[in-house]
């Protein structure tokens, strides 16, 4: 047990449910702390789930109960629920025969994820849309589309789409200008009961193809797409739980009704992420670089079907923040919650959205 020290509490904390039906569940969580991680046995995971073994990915191991599988695979950060790809902030690991995920990603996405009506929020009445780019600054630019065009094309149609759904829309822009990070950021921030929605395309290489959504990584992770080199900056934000329910919400849309690769809802400190203080994602929305996807995304037809997930996303997300029985059953019993003493950046989870 090299390493494993600590015997910590992962503390349930008792909502809803009898003290007889919690105890049923785990009662209390051993936390491994392994190279200055902490984690708990994915054992103690399915049970509080009350998930059992079954077929799911080939070469993953799954878990579930009714309509919802859970699956994943050692050494690794792609993370499946119901067949939407997520990545951990932190490889699950194997030591002494255990299976381990961390609690930061057990507090900051499995749980929310798997009980999104848990939570709370603030009132949703406006979205800021955030084409990316403009003005001189093109983004990512193919012979097939170019980023900025197809960014801002893809934001008006979204704004037509929630305004149609009766929504506020502030655009960081309507047109082809420049703005800095900075000034999108601030446009949000002052924006009262808002949630902002940055648009963009992506580049790689000619077969690299897909859509991924990307919010903000949790409180003292690092992120492969840190784009600072201030690596001893790793603040989190209040809305982590918002975050990752509005990414579920739009992520599973766009896959679902596009068909389009599921490259993952991605954890990064992109500028615009990092000092926002609304629920934010940063979507991308398809590849100018690959032939096929470069013509779709920059197609009218497309884009519509495009802006359409986006826009039933953001519906579901609000309506689901709306709504908060006062006992929500799904799964386990309680709320996985990291202690104050483990997890400083730890903010209990908000509502969020479901999968279905
Ligand atoms: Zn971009």
């Amino acid at each position: 047990m090299k390493q494993m020290l600590r015997k910590a509490l992962f503390i349930l904390v008792l909502l809803v449910a009898p003290v007889a039906e919690l105890c049923a569940a785990t009662g209390k969580w051993e936390v491994f702390s392994v190279r200055g991680v902490d984690y708990v046995r994915l054992d103690d995971v399915w049970s509080f789930y009350r998930f059992s073994k079954r077929e799911g990915r080939p070469g993953f191991i799954s878990y579930g109960a009714g309509d919802r599988t859970v699956s994943l695979r050692p050494s690794k950060q792609d993370f499946y629920v119901n067949n939407y790809r997520y990545i951990l902030s932190y490889p699950v690991i194997s030591e002494n025969g255990m299976l381990l995920i961390s609690t930061i990603d057990m507090s900051k996405l499995v749980d929310p994820v798997l009980r999104p009506r848990l939570t709370k929020s603030g009132k949703i009445t406006t979205v800021v849309l955030d084409p990316g780019h403009g003005g001189h600054d093109s983004g990512a630019v193919s012979r097939y589309a170019r980023e900025k065009d197809c960014n801002l094309a893809l934001g008006l149609k979204v704004r037509r789409k929630l305004e149609a759904a009766g929504f506020k829309v502030v655009m960081t822009r309507d047109k082809d200008f420049f703005l800095t990070l900075g000034e999108r950021v601030a446009i949000a921030n002052r924006t009262p009961d808002c949630i902002f929605v940055s648009l963009h395309h992506n580049s790689g290489g000619s077969s690299a193809s897909g859509i991924e959504t990307f919010t903000l990584a949790p409180h003292g992770t690092t992120s492969p797409f840190a784009r600072t080199r201030r690596t001893e900056d790793l603040a989190g934000n209040n809305q982590d739980s918002e975050n990752i329910a509005l990414a579920t919400a739009v992520h599973s849309h766009s896959i679902k009704k596009t068909g389009a690769i599921d490259r993952g809802i991605q954890r990064a400190r992109f500028s615009v992420l990092c000092t926002i203080k609304r629920p934010a994602i940063l979507f991308e929305g398809g590849f100018v670089t690959n032939q096929q996807e470069g013509s779709k995304i920059s197609s009218d037809n497309y884009q519509d079907i495009l802006a359409q997930c986006i826009c039933d996303g953001i519906v579901r997300y609000t309506y689901n923040t709306r709504h908060r029985p006062s006992s929500y059953r799904r799964g386990g019993s309680g709320s996985v919650r990291a202690g104050s003493s483990l997890h400083s950046g730890y903010v209990p989870h908000a509502r969020g959205t479901s999968l279905r």
